[in-house]
């Protein structure tokens, strides 16, 4: 291992935010930004807002992902580390997207809205962090307003979220009575000052709770706060690394995002404690990211991120060694070697392109419809990456054309739509039907806009008759034979060119998968 590798290793962070929708992932993103002087004023993220806003107004806002897009992964410095920041949408139906996202970082920052607490998608965000023991740091927002009582949600993490909660700092008030946060081990108070969100400010600290100016600031709080104080470092957890590192406690902090106030001291747990790129596991040997030769893997693909060019760009995850300009790269999937000239690197509304990047760095790759999601890239080594699969969609619509002359214009959009993961195109094998799969029913609106304005082709959707999809493998080649000939039928072919089998009903697949006992049907698909 060389030298610079585990220094340029140790200095990294790669992690995403995960929240439910409003809780503040937007604002909050704007201030670490703000503090990695990525940005000079905050305010400058567009928020591609799939969250909360009606299909309608999200897609007039897709229209502009030229410029939104650049939050989906973000680097800056910070306190001499290299911070990557990965964005995951909120609303469910881009489940997959950010299920695949999680895969790609080492630790997540949860936030809680302070006056609603745990709410739906954070439940399932962590159920995903939880899949793979992800360190977790909380941040509790919007303490400008009224909140709900700390030990309650502190309480409420514990029980609902299963992860054991360790307060680092404590609110001192809330609302017009907020006054800034205790940190407990330093024994000093964090003085909150209003309006000073948009700038970076020196923060005023208060040594020792016990001292007169600490009295004076508290002034009638200061004996209820030393009461709840006592009753707070009598019953919650301290905090201890390890336990963090497993992913069973999580260090709690308070503030408000949009006062840009704690998210500071967010940031500095992160590098403080988050670990450094982690070792991955391929279906072939674990990769440790101090390792010389490069790997790395594709967990996003997005389509036409500057209108202008129609050019898709690959978020690989950089799993070992050193991307260097202009070198030579190995798919394992197809096994060609790519010249890579021209990765890009993201920093809060730019892209430029990039020398050098390492392990746990995000690289974007132009692509040209060769690289798939889940793609493996080394410098040689016949490995795959584990863990980042496709799900097999719910449901299903057939696609019809406005005009019957742009079939190839169709077929092309839904292909190239489809390799983003959160579609799927389905070509029968008894018919020249097109079927487009989702896992929600967003999807089918957003991918109709978008053929629309980047394919100029309109089209429409038909109920068909298709329960759920599962792709078809099997160890025994006559076996397989046979049954493509018995279920044609039921057969398709998916963008990706696997055989697929769509099933009409649960009922029928149950009883073909009894009938054929040597066909796998999986309802996930990880490439090997
Ligand atoms: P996201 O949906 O999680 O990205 O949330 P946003 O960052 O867009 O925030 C949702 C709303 O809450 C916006 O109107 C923000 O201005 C507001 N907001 C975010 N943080 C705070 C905060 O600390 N205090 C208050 N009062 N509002 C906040």
């Amino acid at each position: 291992m060389s030298n610079s590798i585990a220094q340029e290793v140790a200095k990294r962070r790669t992690f995403a935010i995960i929240s439910h929708p409003d809780a503040g992932k937007t604002t909050i993103t704007e201030r670490l930004l703000l503090m990695g002087q990525a940005i000079n004023v905050a305010g400058t993220v567009k928020s591609r807002k799939s969250d909360r806003h009606a299909t309608s107004d999200w897609m007039a806002m897709e229209k502009q992902r030229g410029i939104s897009v650049s939050t989906s992964v973000m680097q800056f410095p910070y306190r001499e580390h290299m911070i990557n920041l990965l964005d995951t949408p909120g609303h469910e139906d881009f489940s997959e997207d950010t299920y695949r996202t999680l895969t790609a970082v080492d630790s997540a920052l949860m936030v809680l809205d302070g006056g609603k607490g745990v709410e739906p998608r954070t439940i399932a965000l962590m159920d995903v962090c939880r899949l793979r023991d992800t360190p977790i740091v909380s941040f509790i927002n919007k303490l400008d307003r009224d909140i709900r009582d700390p030990i309650e949600l502190l309480d409420e993490i514990e029980a609902v979220l299963n992860i054991r909660a360790a307060p680092i700092t404590w609110p001192i008030g809330c609302y017009r009575d907020f006054k800034g946060v205790y940190h407990l081990k330093d024994d000093c108070i964090i003085v909150y000052a209003a309006g000073h969100g948009h700038e970076r400010t020196e923060q005023r600290r208060i040594q020792n709770l016990d001292s007169d100016e600490a009295r004076e600031h508290l002034d009638d709080l200061y004996d209820n706060f030393l009461e709840e104080l006592e009753l707070v470092q009598g019953a919650c957890h301290e905090f201890d690394q390890d336990a963090f590192l497993k992913g069973e406690l999580t260090p709690v902090f308070f503030g408000t995002a949009l006062g840009n106030f704690g998210v500071d001291q967010v940031l500095d747990a992160v590098v403080d404690w988050a670990p450094a790129p982690l070792a991955r596991a391929s279906h072939e040997r674990v990769i440790e990211p101090t390792e010389e030769p490069f790997t790395g893997f594709v967990f996003k693909i997005q389509a036409n991120m500057d209108p202008r060019h129609r050019d898709r760009i690959a978020f690989m995850r950089i799993c070992s060694g050193q991307y260097q300009k202009g070198m030579k790269l190995h798919h394992v999937r197809t096994g060609k070697e790519l010249r890579i000239p021209d990765a890009l690197t993201f920093f809060a509304a730019e892209r430029e392109h990039l020398e050098e990047a390492w392990a746990g760095d995000i690289i974007g790759l132009h692509n040209h419809g060769t690289i798939q999601i889940g793609d493996t890239f080394s410098e040689g080594e016949k490995i795959g990456f584990t863990g980042i699969p496709h799900f097999a969609p719910e449901l299903f619509q057939r696609v019809r054309l406005k005009d019957p002359l742009k079939s190839k214009q169709l077929r092309q959009g839904l292909q190239e739509l489809a390799e983003e993961g959160a579609t799927q195109v389905f070509f029968p094998e008894r018919n020249n039907d097109i079927i487009l799969g989702a896992v929600g029913v967003l999807q089918f609106d957003v991918v109709a806009s978008r053929l629309q304005d980047e394919y100029k082709v309109e089209c429409l959707y038909e109920p068909i008759n298709v329960w759920s999809a599962r792709w078809v493998s099997s160890d025994n080649a006559k076996k397989l034979d046979e049954f493509k000939n018995k279920a044609m039928e039921n057969l398709a072919i998916d963008g990706g060119g696997h055989l697929t089998y769509l099933a009409p009903t649960r009922v029928n697949l149950n009883l073909t998968a009894e009938r054929w006992p040597d066909i796998r049907f999986s309802a996930t698909r990880e490439h090997h």
